[in-house]
Parts: C-alpha cells; structure tokens; sequence
C-alpha cells in the first residue's frame, strides 16, 4: 500500500486547484485521473483536422480570470495568456439586429438604443463593485462574505431578473434577448433563480476583465496547475479510474473531483444509507451535444460587429429562448436548439491553420439524449451567418449520451455536473451544512457538484482543500497565499 498525504481523484481544474494548495502546503500529494490527459472539462484536442484545435469543453473564461483562486494563482505569471476578444458575447436576431456586450459597458449601452439606460442601470452598480459580487457568488455558501450593500445590490436584480417583472425593464428585444442569452448558460428556463444569478455574474464580468481565450486553447490553464503542482511534488497519474475508496486506502485524505454519483459508486457500503440516499437523490439536468467546426474560413456574421464576439448565443428573441428552454427542461428536442458558439480566431490566430478557423458550438438538449443535434447547430448558426455551411470542412460531434464516456462527471451529459435547480444552487450537491466534507472521515468532495457550482474558477478545490488542510492537518493558512506559493503556517 503507497502511503500519501492527500489523494485527488480527477484532474479537473477544481481536483487541480485543491491539488496544488495541498502540495504547496507541504503535503504528499496524489492526483488519479481516469482520461489519459489530465483536465477534465477543460482541455483541448484536434478533434477534426491536424492543425486544428477545439476546446472540448470550456472555452471561454470569464470565471477563471476573476475568481479568487486563479487571481492568487496568477495565471499569466504561470505562463498562459489570457486573449480578450472587445466583445464578450453577441446575440443577433433575424434581420441583422443583435445585442453586443462590449466589454467596455459605455459602448455596449450606447448600442442599445432605447434600453441602453436600463441596461446600464442594471450592470453599472454591479461593475464598479465587481469584487464584491465575485466573492459572494464564488463564496463557499456557509461563509458568505458580510457585506450587506453588496447582497442588496445583487439580491434586487436577482429578484427583478427571476420574477415575472423581468419584462419590465426593457422595451426593445436586443437587450432582453441578450440578457436572457447570458442567463442560459445555467441550462434553465432563463427565468429560473440560478439562471438569473449566473446571468448576472456572467454579465458582470462581460463588463470588467471580459470574457478571456487562452492562447493555444483552454488546457494552457491545466498546463500551468499540472507545472505547479509537480514543481511543489505532486505527482498525477492519468489513465487510472479509481473503482473504489478501498485503493486508496493508504491515504490520510481523499478530495474527490467527481460528481455525486461517483462518490455513491466509490463509497459503495462504507457511505451511511442516509447520507447514501441523499447522493441518489441529486438531479442531473439539461445537457450539451458537442458540435466542433473546422471552417476554411471566418464565419459571415450578417451583424458585421458579431465577426468580433469571443462568444454568441444563438437562440432569437427572449420569448425563444424561454420555449426552447423549457422544451429541454421537459425533456424534448427543441427545432431550433439554443446555441452556444465561440469563436477563438478573434483573438487567437494559433486554433487553426493559416486563414483557416475553428467555431466551437454546443447545443442544450435534455438529459442523456442520443442525438446528434448537428444539422439543427448548422442551421442555427446559417440563420445568423448565411453561407457558414459552405466553410465546414469537417466536424466533430459528441452527443449528451457519449459525454460521461468522456467524463464520469457529466451524467447523461449535464455539463454542470448536478441540475442548476433554486435547491442544488443552494444545497449543493445535498443538505449538508459543509458541502464539501461527507460522512466518511477525510473523505471530502472537492468538484462543480460542490459551491459555487460549475465552471473554470478552481472554487470547489479552493474551499475543499482549505477544509481539509485545517481539520486533518492542522494547516492553518489562508488558501490564497498557498494558492499564491507562500510556504504554509502550521499550528
Ligand atoms: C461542453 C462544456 C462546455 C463548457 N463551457 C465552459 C466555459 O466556456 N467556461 C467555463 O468556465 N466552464 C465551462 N464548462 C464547465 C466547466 O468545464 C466545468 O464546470 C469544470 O471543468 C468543472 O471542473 P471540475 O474540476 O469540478 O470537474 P471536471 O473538469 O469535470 O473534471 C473531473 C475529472 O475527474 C475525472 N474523474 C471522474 N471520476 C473519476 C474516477 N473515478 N477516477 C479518476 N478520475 C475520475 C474525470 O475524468 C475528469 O477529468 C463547460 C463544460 C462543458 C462540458
């Protein structure tokens, strides 16, 4: 039996955050990751064609730029560079009108027209106290920071933005459309609370640092961890799915990057049945079908101004974007799918070979669905840019049902690794009054499953580790510095 210190189970960037604060605060650590290439839903592959690389999963990062961990972690100091594209995300309608999210909020404003006033009313606040609002939403729930002007200021739009008054506040459908867009991501009816909060966080930072593209594709991030971490002696083995918590027995702690349902499947008998029962009990949601383009050229927006969005949200008007959220959330295929595209080429001439692009898209279709939704993305994508289908030189599909072959984590293909329901954003992943911690000792989950829920921000692994450093070994220092490299402070 190997004796270590800390055992990862999972690569992702929340298994490699906690990974690196263990290591550097002087811990024997160990990361097993089941892909034989570390990452999870943060890497990058030529799915397609040589010379043309696709993010597999994440590919924009407003999260990774402004959550704390990662500032700590400084990732341009660890050698990724972060591209900004000048818009952070488009949303054009039939006719050539779209809603575009300047990152600089006075131009965005000034194109809205009617709505510009309410648009800035809506995110001016929010913008100039960014940080606050970051360290609410990435808080670990149990100790949300005690600032009452920002809970007001966030609460009040949350409200406005979940609640039948949502309609109220724009008059025109580039605006709403945009917001609404924004708020998808939660893979909800866009009216539901998570939606609403992530609508305006995401919004939020459109706004401040924007919506970055590493160069060379998404797993520069993971990169970096994995340098870090083997530069403070953690070690990671890839291609090794760890069955059960029995292997790893020689371990004083275990942080799990895993879904819910993978600690029920590695726990087996050794979990209480009550606690058991709770983990079965957790819902998966609405799910992505992948759909990567190698293109021989740039997608012909017909809004010329969408040629410089990092990220659109292909859809329509708000009132689509409702329907055909609330088909997925009822389990049926909708016409004409929301869709979700980056376009790296804006900012990052290394995802393709020479005058030629990528276009990564993914399209919400209920759980587990097998289809291959990729004649519905291409039309999506045509009906905003005529002539796109005559630039596809070759494309690469992963159906909802092909996703957790690809990460356990992504069950029936809910890429938020537990449904964003009011309940799983609150309680996540189960009533438990530390998420993160299970019945079992130093046993402790550390992945999207866990707050602040998911995305590339390393939150979960950051509040995981810090639990774990202080109650099983006694490490006292703040995550950040250790997350920064500052040797750590036993008590
Ligand atoms: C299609 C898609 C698009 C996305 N787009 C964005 C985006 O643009 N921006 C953004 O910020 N986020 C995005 N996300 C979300 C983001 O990728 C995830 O929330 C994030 O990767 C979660 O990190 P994690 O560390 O919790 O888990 P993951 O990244 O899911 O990693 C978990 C890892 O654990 C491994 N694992 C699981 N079980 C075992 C086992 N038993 N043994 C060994 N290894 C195991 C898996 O193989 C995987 O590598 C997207 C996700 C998907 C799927």
């Amino acid at each position: 039996m190997v004796i270590m210190d800390v055992a990862v189970v999972g690569s992702g960037p929340n298994g490699l955050a906690a990974a690196v604060i263990c290591a550097r605060a002087g811990l024997d650590v160990q990361v097993f990751e089941a892909a034989d290439t570390p990452g999870g839903g943060c890497r990058t592959a030529e799915t397609t064609l040589p010379g043309f690389r696709h993010d597999e999963c994440a590919g924009a990062h407003p999260m990774a730029v402004a959550s704390p961990f990662f500032r700590a972690f400084d990732l341009p100091a660890q050698g990724v560079e972060l591209l900004t594209p000048e818009i952070s995300y488009a949303h054009p309608l039939d006719g050539g009108a779209a809603g575009l999210a300047w990152r600089d909020l006075d131009r965005t404003v000034a194109g809205l027209g009617r709505d510009g006033a309410a648009w800035r009313r809506l995110f001016g606040p929010l913008v100039r106290n960014w940080r606050e609002l970051v360290d609410l939403a990435m808080s670990d729930t149990r100790h949300p920071p005690l600032d009452v002007f920002a809970g007001v200021r966030f609460g009040r739009r949350l409200l406005e933005q979940s609640s039948p008054l949502w309609n109220l506040r724009f008059r025109e459908d580039a605006a709403a459309a945009l917001f609404t867009g924004v708020s998808a991501h939660a893979i909800v009816p866009p009216r539901a609370f998570s939606a609403a909060g992530v609508g305006l966080l995401l919004g939020t930072l459109a706004h401040v640092d924007g919506w970055a593209i590493p160069r060379g594709g998404s797993s520069a991030i993971i990169e970096a961890l994995v340098r870090a971490l083997e530069a403070a002696g953690g070690r990671i083995t890839t291609g090794r799915r760890v069955d059960s918590l029995d292997e790893l027995r020689g371990a004083r702690t275990v942080l799990l990057d895993t879904a819910p349902a993978e600690l029920l499947r590695l726990g087996g008998d050794r979990l209480p049945a009550r606690y058991a029962a709770q983990l079965s009990r957790v819902r998966y949601g609405g799910a992505a079908c992948k759909v990567d383009f190698a293109l021989s050229g740039p997608v012909p927006w017909r809004t010329r101004d969408c040629a410089l969005a990092g990220t659109l949200h292909l859809v329509g008007t708000r009132a689509e974007a409702l329907a055909v959220e609330r088909d997925v959330a009822a389990g049926r295929h909708a016409d004409k799918p929301y869709v979700l595209a980056i376009q790296p080429g804006v900012v990052d001439n290394s995802r393709a070979p020479q005058g030629k692009h990528t276009l990564y898209t993914y399209a919400h279709v209920p759980n587990g669905s097998t289809r291959d939704v990729s004649a519905e993305v291409i039309a999506q994508v045509e009906r905003f840019a005529p002539g796109f289908r005559d630039l596809i030189l070759d494309r690469h599909v992963r159906t909802a049902a092909q996703m957790p072959a690809y990460n356990a984590n992504y069950i029936g293909g809910d890429i938020s690794a537990g449904a964003m329901t009011l309940r799983q954003t609150l309680l996540r992943p189960t009533p438990r009054w530390n998420p993160y911690s299970t019945p079992l000792p130093g046993v402790y989950l550390c992945s999207a499953s866990t707050p602040p829920g998911p995305g590339v921000h390393g939150m979960s692994g950051l509040h995981a580790a810090s639990h774990a450093l202080r109650t099983r070994f006694d490490i006292h220092t703040n995550p950040l510095t250790l997350a920064a490299g500052t040797p750590a402070i036993r008590s």
